[in-house]
């Protein structure tokens, strides 16, 4: 029998922004991972380039999260937090107040990130009802930006494939431009010089509907899944005082910047730009027991506490809110992050990574470079008529090469687990150096 017999066009498994059908022929199927690397079904070796989906920032089958996770399936499988609770949900929320910005010291527990997204969008309505202000309904997101798959995170997003068989979605919600403008920042290394006028967009969005009616503005940092999108020099700053002056609260998602991608807690910290709302999941636990945290600014906290109508001050939450597993693989991860010294790892990394990343620059349709933390992206002339071809084309040789790379169309995104040595960044391009030459 065939290793693949089991993967055919008739599979009962429906899988998630996958080709389906392609997959079917052309399967890609793991079965251990280890540090660095994913072992294929085949027995190789796969260089995981990418940290999963953005999340196993630690690299794989870290010792500290694993015993941590057995040792808490054995002792506590699960508990309830509504009305009740467990001392680690606590300690866990202590800990990531003491690393989140200064102010944003409460902790909402989600499963994902598309929970955290929706989980707040809704904080910020909950927060200017509860002033008495709850005319501000209105939702303004961005451009080509990905907020997750629920109703909420679809509609505040601005991915045209991830909206467009969905129906209406949300009522009341307006974007941004996007910030990417490669006519003047094609190969900007870190931060580009020039769009920091595009905040003012903000500006327009105030007068064209009332700022009175207007509860959050939601962005990534440093947009990752679209693409690798960075914000302006300048940008993110000038949406956080456009949104003081309105009384608008900003709402960052850092479901992939958070927990060092850029070498600090999160890209609020890097950039010095602290939103009301950070919405965060991934590398909050390595990915190894699906999570997310929602931290929120003391006075939104105040806000609940002090004004809610009714006992319980917020009708939401998840059964799996605070779950068990997930919070031991939290604590852990933290713990490795800091014995470890992984964010300052990234930080020392960087411009290494940097320099290898641009080497790339001249190779075969290489239309731009962009580069943050331990994050890279290289965008690819499309294949006329054929926009995503050439970058699915750079995914499967990749991994017939022993490279997990991600792939948005035609621009691939490159974001390793921290634990990446030198002479693995150096073999990461190597072999993509190849894998460019030999595109069609
Ligand atoms: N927001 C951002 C910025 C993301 O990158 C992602 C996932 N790539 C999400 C939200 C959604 O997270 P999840 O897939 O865990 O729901």
């Amino acid at each position: 029998m065939s290793r693949h017999a089991k993967i055919n066009d008739a599979s009962s498994f429906w899988m998630p922004f996958t080709p389906n059908r392609d997959f079917a022929a052309d399967p890609r199927l793991i079965v251990a991972a280890d540090g660095m690397y994913y072992t294929s079904d085949d027995g190789r070796q796969i260089l995981d380039a990418t940290a999963g989906l953005w999340c196993v920032n630690a690299g794989h089958n870290d010792p500290l999260i694993v015993e941590a996770v057995q040792r808490q399936v054995a002792t506590l499988d699960y508990a309830p937090h509504f009305n009740f609770g467990t001392p680690q949900a606590f300690e866990l929320s202590t800990r990531l107040a003491g690393l989140f910005p200064e102010g944003l010291d409460h902790v909402f527990y989600t499963n994902s990130g598309s929970e955290s997204v929706d989980t707040a969008l809704k904080i910020a309505l909950h927060y200017h009802r509860m002033r008495g202000d709850g005319a501000r309904t209105r939702l303004i997101g961005r451009e080509r930006g990905y907020h997750g798959t629920g109703f909420g995170g679809i509609s505040v997003g601005g991915i045209v494939n991830n909206r467009r068989h969905f129906g209406t979605l949300l009522n009341g919600v307006d974007h941004l431009r996007h910030t990417h403008d490669p006519a003047r920042n094609a190969f900007s290394r870190g931060c580009p010089e020039h769009g920091v006028e595009l905040a003012e967009d903000l500006e327009r969005l105030c007068a064209l509907h009332d700022p009175s009616t207007i509860a959050a503005v939601i962005v990534e940092p440093m947009a990752g899944s679209t693409g690798v999108l960075l914000p302006p020099k300048g940008y993110l700053a000038r949406l956080r005082e456009i949104c003081d002056r309105h009384g608008i609260l900003l709402i960052f998602d850092e479901v992939i910047t958070g927990y060092g991608r850029l070498g600090k807690m999160t890209a609020a910290e890097y950039f010095g730009v602290t939103p009301d709302i950070i919405a965060t999941a991934k590398g909050l636990t390595n990915g190894v027991v699906p999570m997310g945290a929602v931290a929120v600014s003391r006075e939104i906290y105040a806000s609940a506490m002090e004004r809610a109508d009714t006992p319980i001050e917020l009708f939401h939450g998840y059964t799996y809110s605070a779950h068990p597993l997930a919070v031991a693989a939290a604590l852990a991860t933290l713990e490795s992050y800091r014995a470890n010294e992984m964010f300052a790892r990234v930080e020392a990394l960087a411009p290494k990574w940097e320099n290898a990343l641009h080497e790339l620059r001249g190779r075969p349709h290489v239309a731009d470079i962009r580069n943050l933390g331990l994050v890279g992206a290289i965008e690819l002339e499309s294949r006329p008529g054929a926009p995503g071809a050439r970058g699915w084309q750079a995914m499967k040789l990749a991994w017939e090469e022993g490279l997990m790379i991600r792939v948005t169309g035609d621009i691939i995104a490159l974001s390793p687990p921290f634990i990446i040595t030198e002479a693995q960044v150096d073999g990461l391009f190597d072999r993509l150096a190849d894998i460019l030459d030999r595109l069609d």
